[in-house]
């Protein structure tokens, strides 16, 4: 199984939108794909369809209570794709993990070999705290969603500090295995200039996929179906699974072993 964090400290940039739609585009490619929701907020579980009251055990249990990932993992109405749901508690596992030796590695230790799955994709929260540190801990490498506009690039710099944190301490097999530029705007000239310097500065890291403002995107949350389901055709649902395509042929060897 290959585990891909899907992380970015600041909110709002699409990293529910690229986990969900990421995830659902692995699994109609055939891949068993678990989706993990570490955001207390839950957008990723309403999102595939798993609405608050439907979540009975969630990542908290298996973070806090050390509960098998197992028993908390939810079907989706997506064929090949399960869920690992979030819930608000979650927002209290920070500080109530705080004083265990193990905190960073709660989430690698719950996602053993043993779990039957090809991909799984963990969405984080908006913030660099504990939960992202398993995340990032628990990773074979990070999928980074970048918002076009002008702090872009410094709240990044943050980010690949964290990494490189992270892969002294807890994780030194954590890789990036790219950058997806998102809400792009055509007709933005501050977009289409920082989309620029972003590539002259880190070249290959980012993907050639961009993936453009799409009010489908925005729309098909709140119907509980990921954008590839809710309007396959619209521009949005066709820039993900172009992703997905270009992420699987980042991973190529790494699929045989799974
Ligand atoms: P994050 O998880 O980083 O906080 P989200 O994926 O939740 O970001 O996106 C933030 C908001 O922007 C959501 O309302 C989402 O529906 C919307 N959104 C995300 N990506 C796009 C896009 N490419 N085009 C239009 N709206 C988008
Ligand atoms: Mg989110």
């Amino acid at each position: 199984m290959i585990r891909i964090a899907i992380a970015n400290q600041k909110g709002g940039v699409g990293k529910t939108t690229t986990a969900i739609n990421v995830a659902t585009a692995l699994a109609a490619t055939g891949w068993k794909t678990l989706l993990i929701d570490l955001d207390p907020q839950g957008n990723a579980s309403t999102g595939v369809g798993v609405w608050a009251n439907d979540r009975e055990r969630s990542s908290y249990d298996v973070l806090v209570d050390g509960a098998g990932v197992e028993q908390c993992i939810v079907p989706t109405s997506i064929p090949g794709l399960d869920l690992l749901p979030a819930t608000v508690d979650l927002s209290g596992a920070e500080v109530e993990l705080v004083n265990s030796d193990d905190r960073a590695h709660r989430l690698r230790a719950a996602l053993h070999d043993g779990l039957d799955y090809d991909v799984c994709l963990v969405d984080c929260p908006p913030s660099l705290g504990l939960l992202t540190l398993n995340a990032l801990t628990a990773a074979d490498t990070l999928l980074v969603p970048l918002q076009c506009e002008f702090f872009a690039l410094e709240g990044l710099s943050q980010l690949l500090q964290t990494v490189e944190r992270v892969q002294q301490r807890f994780n030194p097999d954590l890789g990036i295995i790219g950058i997806v530029l998102t809400m792009f705007d055509r007709r933005n000239r501050l977009t289409d200039q920082v989309s620029e310097d972003v590539r002259s500065c880190l070249g290959k890291l980012i993907f050639e996929t961009t993936i453009p403002r799409n009010v489908r995107l925005s729309e098909a949350p709140s119907h509980g179906v990921p954008a590839l389901i809710y309007d396959h055709a619209c521009a949005g649902s066709r820039a993900y699974m172009a992703l997905a395509r270009e992420l699987i042929t980042r991973l190529p060897e790494k699929r045989q072993a799974a």
